[in-house]
């Protein structure tokens, strides 16, 4: 691991892309040589798509520190967005600068993005057999950043009082909260359901439950997942044609480059305003069967006392 000094005297800066009052900044780091402009390219572009979901008050620009890295093995990519921890729901550095128009960090970059060069990659749009679809993976990595995550832990790890506007909508199968209103702390009696026992949970925000049609099951497998379990849609239950972007993992092959209903809804539970323009209809792309790789996240907490 490259030494934080290191990676800031690495950093390079390329041109700027704006879309919907939305300027990404994407500065290359450690493994930027991985970066070809085709990728560089398409990650512009998975960005922009984005942001044309998206209705931005005031035009801001949102800087990431973009790295890569050749591992066999492991997630497809990473990102995170860092947040104060502050007692209560905290939206990430990107999640508020887009939704306000503040800048809550200043200089530092707002949000990072990991990406593994082992696998095949295609940049295009369309994708070849045993390749990946980049576009379709960095929209995903972009919405963590964006706020689609938890800070939810394993069973034994919840002992914190901070966590991010998506965990203020965390429900069981009857819609209560595992998370306390008044202290902000984990309800230890739902550890079971951390690991889908008790019917494991589910997203209970009114948008995102208008559009699914009940509360939004997430990804919470028998053995916890770190980086993959609740910060996902349930990729057990979105199957098939119903494959979402937000599923944990995603087959080689052409993926879902389309936001559902339901995403979007949750976008607008953790306070986004959405663009009034028609949502496109859900991508039909058949996808291949083969062993799908998972997508991590990389969740970056930064404190600070809460009088600052
Ligand atoms: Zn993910």
């Amino acid at each position: 691991m490259i030494r934080p000094n290191l990676l800031i005297l690495c950093l390079l800066l390329f041109p700027l892309t704006t879309h919907a009052g939305l300027v990404f900044d994407f500065q290359y780091g450690t493994g930027s040589n991985l970066w070809t402009d085709n990728h560089k390219t398409a990650l512009n572009s998975a960005a922009n798509t984005l942001a044309d979901y998206l209705n931005v008050a005031s035009p801001v620009t949102l800087t990431f520190n973009v790295t890569g890295h050749s591992t066999n093995g492991g997630s497809l990519a990473s990102a995170g967005s860092s947040l104060y921890a502050t007692q209560g729901f905290n939206k990430t550095f990107v999640q508020q600068k887009i939704q306000t128009g503040v800048d809550p960090n200043g200089a530092t970059a707002d949000g990072t993005i990991n990406w593994n060069f082992h696998y095949n990659w295609d940049t295009d749009d369309s994708i070849s057999a045993g390749y990946y679809d980049f576009k379709a993976v960095a929209m995903h990595e972009l919405l963590h950043a964006f706020g689609f995550m938890s800070l939810i832990d394993s069973a034994g790890s919840n002992t914190a009082n901070y966590w991010v506007t998506f965990d203020d909508f965390i429900v069981d199968s009857n819609g209560n909260a595992p998370i306390s209103n008044g202290t902000y702390l984990w309800n230890t009696s739902y550890n079971t359901n951390l690991t889908g026992g008790a019917g494991g949970l589910y997203f209970g925000g009114a948008n995102a439950v208008a559009a699914f049609g009940g509360l939004v099951p997430l990804y919470t497998p028998g053995t916890w997942a770190s980086g993959s379990s609740v910060s996902h849609l349930d990729t057990t239950y979105f199957t098939g044609a119903n494959k979402k972007v937000m599923n944990h993992a995603v087959a080689s092959g052409p993926a879902v480059r389309t936001l559902s209903a339901i995403e979007l809804g949750i976008l607008e539970d953790i306070g986004y305003s959405l663009a009034t323009a028609s949502v496109p209809e859900p991508s039909t792309w058949l996808m291949s069967l083969v062993a799908a790789g998972g997508i991590g996240i990389a969740i970056l907490r930064q404190r600070r006392k809460q009088n600052d």
